[in-house]
């Protein structure tokens, strides 16, 4: 059984609905100064009839895992100008141009490397890259992302940087039902940040916190996150089985 646009667009609705509940009762009880949460609709695994329910709720961020699919729908809805495409999976070296091309966000840079010659490829294009350095807090073996300490001991060479902006860090964290440990990844990305911004002396860096997804961005939240990275809660009854 298919469902019609009408009726997609009510489901996406309700859950669009829901899930602002959740992050403003987050957000209340977040102790933290800071900005509101912007919402990422994540849309790796989204029917296109889906994203079109989205938009027509005003969505505007939508992220994707893979440089090839986010290009495709970037041109689908080229009538579409004001959207902000977010790459939030794995970025292979030989894939960089092309995602540079597309003007994309990135948050997933997992390596100096990768961000060396994001930075040498955008003075090439003569465009600005945008960018977030994943952090692996957990220390997971599977995981992708630069160590804490890697971060940490070589930020100062944020500053050799001169076509990228590093506008923060993100983070995933384990999956796990314990919020404990959930909670101190989250909060570890927080004091990563805050203890790089004293080594680089300025307070006015790295402000993005990437961080929370469908099952733990009310964590996230409470813990400072500014952007939140939600794909399944956005589709919950839409499954095509
Ligand atoms: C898929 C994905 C998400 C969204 O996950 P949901 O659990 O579907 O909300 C968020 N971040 C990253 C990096 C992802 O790959």
């Amino acid at each position: 059984m298919s469902l019609s646009q009408a009726e997609i667009e009510q489901i996406v609705s309700r859950n669009l609905d829901r899930v602002h509940q959740q992050m403003q009762a987050a957000l209340q009880r977040r102790t933290l100064d800071g900005p509101a949460p912007q919402l990422v609709a994540v849309t790796k695994y989204a029917e296109m009839d889906w994203i079109a329910a989205l938009l027509n709720r005003g969505c505007r961020d939508l992220g994707e895992s893979r440089p090839q699919q986010m290009a495709q729908r970037k041109e689908l809805l080229a009538a579409h100008d004001d959207l902000r495409w977010h790459l939030i999976g794995h970025l292979q070296r030989n894939k960089v141009r092309h995602v540079l091309e597309t003007g994309a966000f990135i948050h997933s840079i997992n390596s100096w490397r990768l961000l060396e010659r994001i930075d040498d490829i955008a003075g090439q294009l003569s465009t600005r890259a945008s960018v977030l350095v994943q952090i692996n807090v957990a220390g997971e073996e599977q995981k992708s992302g630069m160590a804490p300490a890697d971060f940490l001991e070589n930020c100062s060479r944020l500053g050799d940087l001169h076509h990228t902006t590093v506008a923060g860090l993100m983070t995933m964290a384990p999956y796990t039902d314990d919020e404990v440990v959930v909670r101190n990844t989250f909060r570890g990305l927080r004091q990563l940040r805050d203890e790089a911004r004293l080594r680089l002396n300025t307070p006015e860096v790295l402000n993005e916190l990437s961080m929370g997804m469908s099952g733990d961005f009310e964590i996230a939240i409470e813990e400072g996150s500014t952007l939140i990275r939600i794909g399944s809660s956005l589709f919950e009854g839409l499954e095509s089985e």
